[in-house]
C-alpha cells in the first residue's frame, strides 16, 4: 500500500472516532509499556549498536523516562481528558462554561538520533494519549533503534492508528508535502526552519524542539569539586550529544584554575585515564559528526582530551581554554564531548557574552549567592535550566520542557504533552429559562446599565 493510502486510512480512522475511547488509549499504552519492559535487552543492544551507550545510560535516559511518562498518563488521563469547568461570565448568564481537550487528528512526529528511542516515543505516547493518530519518522542515523521502534509499533498498533515510516531527509520531505493536523519535530535549528516553512503552507500547528549553545555559569562561592562532578556528568553523558548539555562554561576568573583541575579529576574518575576503554563512554554517532568535531578543535588550546579515532568514532572528553570569540567553536552548537572555558571578571561580561547568541535551550548557574543566581535566571531568556546542577530539569515530567525563539517553540512532558497534543476547545452552554435582553439592539438608554454591569465582571 502506498504511503498516501496509509495516511488516508489514518484520516478515516480518526474520523470514525476509534482513537477516542480512554479505555483504548490506556490499553495501547499499557501494551507499549509491556513491550518496552519485555524487550529491555533488545533496546540495550540497539542503543549500544547505534551509539555504544551503556545499559545504565540507556535505562536512565531512554527506557526509564518512557516508563515514567506512561505511568503518569495512565494515572492522570481520566482527569486530563475530562471537561474542565470554568467560572461562567455574568455577561452570559445563565450558562455553564467549560474547556474540552480535543485531539487534533493526524500527527506527524520527526525525531533525532541522540536519544533515538526516548525522543521518538515520548511524543508518540502523548499524541496517542490525547486521541490522535500518529506517523512517526525516527532518525535514519540510529538505524538499529529505528528498526526496533518500527517493530514495536507494528506489533501494538493498527497502522491506521500509528505508523512508523523509516528514512532520511527524502522521506521526511515527502511526509512534509502532506497536510497534517499537527507536526512535532525534534532536531536542529536548520531543519526546524524547513519544518516551519512546510507547516506554514497549511497553517499546521507545530512544536519545534531544537538546540543551540547552552551556557553554564560558575561563580566563586560554590564548592568547585561538587560543581565539577555535576558539570562533567551533564556534559559527557552520551558523549556530549545532548541538546541541553552545557556548551560554554563561563567561570569567575579567580576560580578557573581550580575548577579546571577538578573537572579533569572528575573526567578521570568517571571514565578512567583512557576513556576509550571505558564501557560507560559512548561514541559519536557517525564519521561526519566526528570530522565536524575534530575541525572545531583545530587551533584551540586543549586542556584535556582532543584525541579522536575516525574508525571507531571515539572522541575523548575534551576541555578547551578561552577559545577565540570569532572561532567556529564559539558560533555553532557543539553537540559533542567538548567543553569550552571562558572566564569573566564581572557580571557585565556574562551579559555581553550570552547576548551574542540566540536564546538558549538551557542555562545553568552554580552559586551559593542566591541573589546572583536569581538575577541570572531572571535576566536571561532561555528554555529551562537548573541552579547548581545540569540537565536534570529535562527529567522531571512536571516541568514543561522546550526552548524559546531559536531553541524551540512549544513545551512538552507529562501534562504539558497531553495539553500540547489537544486543542483546548472553549464552550459556553447557555441556559434558556431566561433571556436578558440588554445586549440586543436597539441600545438607546442601555449604556449606563451596561457600564455598571461590566464593573462586576472581573
Ligand atoms: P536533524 O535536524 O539533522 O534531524 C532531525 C530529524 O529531521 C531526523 O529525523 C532527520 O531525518 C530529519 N530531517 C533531516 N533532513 C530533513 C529535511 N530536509 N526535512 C525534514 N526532515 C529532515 O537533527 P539531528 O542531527 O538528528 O539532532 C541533533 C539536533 O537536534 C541538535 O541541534 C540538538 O540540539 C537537537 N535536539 C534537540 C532536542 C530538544 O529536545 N530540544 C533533543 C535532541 C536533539
Amino acid at each position: 500500500m502506498s504511503l498516501l493510502k496509509f495516511i488516508e486510512n489514518q484520516e478515516t480512522y480518526f474520523k470514525s472516532g476509534d482513537t477516542l475511547p480512554i479505555s483504548k488509549r490506556k490499553r495501547l499504552l499499557k501494551n507499549l509499556k509491556k513491550h518496552i519492559l519485555i524487550n529491555e535487552k533488545k533496546i540495550y543492544k540497539a542503543l549500544n549498536d547505534d551509539l555504544r551507550k551503556s545499559n545504565f545510560e540507556t535505562f536512565v535516559t531512554e527506557i526509564g523516562i518512557l516508563i515514567t511518562e506512561i505511568d503518569i498518563v495512565l494515572n492522570k488521563i481520566d482527569k486530563w481528558a475530562k471537561k474542565k469547568r470554568v467560572k461562567s461570565s455574568l455577561l452570559n448568564f445563565p450558562s455553564s462554561d467549560y474547556v474540552l481537550s480535543q485531539p487534533y487528528g493526524k500527527v506527524l512526529i520527526i525525531s533525532p538520533w541522540n536519544y533515538p528511542f526516548q525522543l521518538a516515543l515520548l511524543p508518540l505516547i502523548s499524541a496517542i494519549a490525547a486521541g490522535n493518530t500518529v506517523v512517526l519518522k525516527p532518525s535514519e542515523l540510529a538505524p538499529n533503534t529505528s528498526n526496533l521502534i518500527k517493530k514495536f509499533i507494528e506489533e501494538i498498533f493498527d497502522r491506521s492508528h500509528a505508523l512508523v515510516v523509516e528514512g532520511g531527509a527524502d522521506t521526511a520531505t515527502k511526509l512534509l508535502e502532506i497536510r497534517w493536523d499537527y507536526i512535532f519535530f525534534t532536531g536542529s535549528v536548520k531543519i526546524g526552519k524547513i519544518i516551519a516553512l512546510a507547516a506554514a503552507k497549511h497553517l499546521t500547528p507545530t512544536t519545534l524542539e531544537l538546540g543551540g549553545k547552552s551556557p553554564c555559569i560558575v561563580d566563586d562561592t560554590i564548592d568547585l569539586k561538587l560543581a565539577s562532578r555535576r558539570i562533567v556528568w551533564g556534559k559527557f553523558l552520551n558523549a556530549g550529544q545532548t541538546c541541553v548539555a552545557p556548551d560554554l562554561l563561563i567561570v569567575k576568573k579567580n576560580t578557573k584554575d581550580k575548577l579546571v583541575h577538578h573537572l579533569i579529576e572528575e573526567i578521570k574518575k568517571a571514565y578512567g585515564k583512557n576513556p576509550k576503554e571505558s564501557e560507560d563512554y559512548p561514541r559519536i554517532v557517525n564519521k561526519i559528526n566526528l570530522s565536524r568535531l575534530s575541525k572545531l578543535i583545530q587551533d584551540t588550546k586543549i586542556l584535556i582530551g582532543g584525541e579522536y579515532d575516525s574508525e571507531t568514532c571515539y572522541f575523548s572528553p575534551t576541555i578547551i581554554d578561552e577559545p577565540r570569540i570569532d572561532s567556529p567553536i564559539m558560533s555553532e552548537e557543539i553537540f559533542g564531548p567538548i567543553l569550552l572555558i571562558i572566564s569573566y571578571d564581572d557580571e557585565n561580561q556574562i551579559e555581553k557574552l550570552i547576548s551574542r547568541y540566540e536564546k538558549p535551550l538551557a542555562l545553568y548557574v552554580f552559586s551559593t549567592d542566591k541573589k546572583f543566581s536569581e538575577r541570572i535566571i531572571r535576566n536571561f531568556i532561555f528554555g529551562g535550566g537548573a541552579i547548581n546542577d545540569t540537565i536534570i530539569h529535562a527529567g522531571n515530567p512536571n516541568l514543561p520542557f522546550g526552548g524559546v525563539g531559536h531553541s524551540g517553540i512549544g513545551a512538552y512532558h507529562g501534562k504539558a504533552s497531553f495539553d500540547l497534543f489537544s486543542h483546548q476547545k472553549s464552550i459556553v452552554e447557555k441556559g434558556n429559562w431566561i433571556d436578558i435582553k440588554i445586549r440586543y439592539a436597539p441600545y438607546k438608554g442601555k449604556l449606563g446599565i451596561v457600564k455598571k454591569f461590566f464593573k462586576y465582571l472581573s
